[in-house]
């Protein structure tokens, strides 16, 4: 691979990004013909050109193709030969928080059980930091994320428990992306146990009123196994007052235990069930059946990060389900948010294929947030492009822990 050059004279108009020796396009072999058949194998849904080039206009793919074939434009950049794959979609991370957890972490390994307790001490550092520490702090990990190929987020509140800091965490996750998770219902907060019906009542009342404004969707921590997070009627009653104030749903579920977040999600059409690591036959019987509407998100740096047993992503992928990989980057059970080691984590200890993998963190993650203008490079999608350093994506599993992947900025 040669470096990088560019050349042009306005800072504006069509940029011609050329020199790409791989280009996967997740849109089918010619990058104009989205595909979301789940029946497609991902090989082959990877849409590979190799030689390849793209025309950017106005923040759009305009053209894919061939380099030999690319039309003229303004500004050209030459990616040197380096694979190009769409930027990262990462459907799921909780990224509005102060102070860290390293402590807890060490105490794990060295044997401490995970049950959801820990996120009082989030609460507890997010509430009396300042917006400026908090916008801080935010900003400099979507940099972060940005600077490892992913160029969609979404962000959830849920470290404030609040009216007041639930919306302020929010409408800062909203300064940063347009996918807003209200997570009022993430923990009973420790101010309020002993009366969690108080709590769900504020959660499904006033808080969800302040919050529906900066949300695009809401969520919920469905665990039985803790006493910390949501029972399947708790759950229910969140999810459908946040549906009622017109927010998409979306789901923790089975995390700890076979527990009813899954079929929760699926019996009312949930866009994403995230974690989905314990499952019984007919969870996984809901999901095939709902393959096209409730997407299962595997977060599988959680169980790398709690030293647990990984989801069935193989058996999940050959009954049929509708996958995506996402970080839950979170100060908890996992202060990642790589996508290419969720990528190699995929590939290594869930057999996912490379193919698999990269189509679960593009089109995948995509299909989770409802979106079909990101995770692709396709005409008239968003100019999201990802470089490798790297002559293919094969790279990201094969090279885990390296800084293949970033972002490629065309502004
Ligand atoms: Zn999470």
């Amino acid at each position: 691979m040669t470096p990088e050059i560019e050349s042009g004279t306005t800072a504006s108009g069509a940029v011609l990004v050329k020199g790409i020796g791989e280009l996967v396009t997740c849109a089918g072999p010619d990058g104009s013909t989205p595909t979301d058949d789940l029946t497609t194998p991902a090989a082959h849904r990877l849409g590979i050109v190799h030689d390849a080039a793209v025309v950017v206009d106005d923040g759009r793919v305009a053209w894919v193709g061939p380099s030999a074939r690319a039309p003229g434009a303004d500004r050209v950049v030459d990616v040197g030969g380096r694979a190009v794959v769409p930027g990262f979609v990462d459907s799921h991370s909780h990224l509005v928080y102060a102070g860290d957890r390293a402590s807890e972490f060490t105490a794990r390994m060295a044997g401490v059980p995970y049950d959801g307790g820990g996120i009082g001490v989030s609460v507890a550092a997010t509430r009396a930091a300042t917006d400026d520490e908090l916008r801080g702090l935010l900003r400099a990990r979507v940099a972060e994320m940005r600077a490892l190929g992913t160029t969609t987020v979404e962000i959830k509140s849920g470290y404030g428990l609040t009216v007041d800091d639930e919306v302020r965490s929010l409408r800062l996750a909203g300064e940063v992306t347009e996918e807003t998770t209200f997570l009022g219902a993430h923990v009973i907060p420790l101010d309020a146990r002993g009366d969690r019906a108080a709590y769900l009542d504020l959660v499904c009342g006033p808080m969800l009123a302040a919050c529906a404004p900066f949300a695009r969707w809401v969520d919920v921590f469905c665990e039985p196994a803790s006493p910390h997070a949501f029972t399947e009627d708790e759950a229910r009653r969140v999810l459908t007052a946040g549906r009622d104030a017109g927010l998409g749903l979306r789901v923790h579920g089975n995390q700890l235990s076979a527990g009813p977040g899954v079929q929760l999600a699926v019996e009312l059409g949930a866009a994403s069930v995230d974690h989905c690591t314990f499952l019984t036959v007919a969870d996984v019987d809901a999901l095939v059946g709902a393959a096209g509407t409730t997407v299962a998100t595997l977060l599988p740096g959680v169980e790398f990060s709690t030293r647990s047993p990984y989801p069935d992503a193989r058996h999940l992928l050959d009954a049929g389900v509708d996958l995506a990989l996402a970080t839950d980057c979170n100060p908890g059970t996992c202060n990642t948010s790589s996508m290419p080691f969720v990528v190699a984590l995929a590939v290594r200890e869930m057999r996912m294929t490379a193919a698999e993998a990269l189509v679960a963190a593009t089109v995948g993650g995509a299909r989770a947030l409802r979106r079909t203008d990101v995770g692709r490079v396709a005409v008239g999608s968003r100019a999201d492009l990802a470089v490798l350093e790297a002559p293919s994506y094969e790279h990201l599993a094969y090279r885990p822990g390296m800084p293949l992947a970033r972002a490629l900025d065309l502004s």
